[in-house]
């Protein structure tokens, strides 16, 4: 998309070639403008909005589904920035959803036919102002270091941020409230307040103004399902939170983990990892069902930078792998929704 280029360059010198991570196959729509502008095309799709970010950006949601579905699914991509390949499986659901069939012209007659039953809350970007920040639309290829750099973000010396304030669990630490000055690049994790997105402080507060809203969305469309989407460097896993940290009923949203990875199998989808977190950190896919019992997973894909495939591997089949394993499992995830009764109900 050579077409979108607007010669960015790294934020800070690095020695890598910035275009072997700018031209990505059309079907790959990623970058923020790009989606944005996508977004302004559609037919059927529904625009909504759950809010603005800190940054003032809209937190623009896409529904397309019933008017009256039997139950309601929300899938978020971009809650971190770099981890561009959930914006791209959500961007071509809603491609499908929209017209039958996704940016590579491939129909999904199943996906087609449970959105008759299910509603589907579709959102690029949880954190549209890390994916306004980001530099470039793929990370396919790309040394380790240099997406820690761009994921973790760095202050003015050049020093990047503590691990343990980016990755631990929330403490008065984890937010950059009040040093933002000091900053020399937000990375994909920070909203422009410098609140750690998927950090919650606990049960009932959250400092990012995203979370709090995507709350109020949710709880106000009586939402049965949150899909958070990731990735990393393992294979294709979901997760759910602790008995703990839900309202709801917890032996129902374990019912739904598994029947979504049987489902995920059927549909040509990875064999999902099961996982349950523990109790010490409070993520957005916590605290949802903490506050409104609903279900909430958290999807994470094997990321397409350098290590995570054989050296020999065509990117075309990574960003492929990319883009298809997360809507086979968001397609599993809504037909396993049918099989369980609405946390509402
Ligand atoms: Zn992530």
């Amino acid at each position: 998309m050579k077409i979108w280029n607007s010669n960015p360059a790294w934020p800070w010198p690095c020695d890598e070639e910035i275009a072997k991570y700018l031209d990505v196959p059309d079907y790959y729509l990623a970058g923020y403008e790009e989606v944005r502008g996508f977004l302004r095309g559609l037919h059927k799709g529904r625009i909504e909005s759950a809010g603005k970010s800190a940054g003032g950006r809209d937190l623009t949601v896409v529904y397309c589904g019933p008017d009256a579905p039997e139950r309601t699914l929300c899938v978020t991509g971009g809650t971190h920035g770099t981890e561009v390949e959930g914006v791209a499986a959500v961007v071509n659901t809603i491609r499908v959803l929209d017209c039958g069939s996704d940016l590579r012209g491939q129909a999904w007659p199943a996906l087609t036919e449970v959105a008759r039953r299910v509603g589907f809350y579709l959102m690029p970007f949880f954190n549209p102002d890390a994916a306004a920040r980001a530099v470039v639309k793929s990370y396919v290829g790309m040394p380790f270091e240099v997406v820690n750099h761009l994921h973790v973000g760095f202050w003015k010396n050049g020093r990047t941020l503590d691990r343990k304030r980016v990755f631990g669990p929330w403490t008065p630490e984890s937010d950059l409230t009040g040093k933002l000055d000091r900053v020399g690049y937000l990375g994909a994790r920070y909203n422009d307040a410098g609140a750690d997105i998927n950090r919650p402080c606990s049960r009932t507060e959250a400092t990012a103004v995203e979370t709090r809203q995507m709350l109020e969305y949710l709880r106000q469309r009586r939402v049965d399902c949150y899909l958070d989407m990731h990735s990393h460097s393992t294979d294709p896993w979901l997760g759910i939170c602790p008995p703990e940290h839900t309202s709801g009923n917890h032996g129902d949203l374990v019912k739904l983990q598994q029947l979504t990875r049987e489902k995920t199998v059927q549909a040509g989808g990875p064999d999902l990892k099961l996982v349950v977190k523990g109790t010490r950190t409070w993520f957005n896919s916590h605290f949802f069902p903490a506050n409104l019992g609903i279900y909430a997973l958290t999807y994470e894909e094997k990321a397409g930078f350098k290590g995570n495939f054989p050296e020999e591997t065509p990117p075309e089949e990574i960003w492929l792998a990319n883009v298809y394993n997360g809507m086979r499992t968001i397609l599993g995830l809504a037909q396993a929704l049918l099989e369980v009764p609405s946390p509402w109900s």
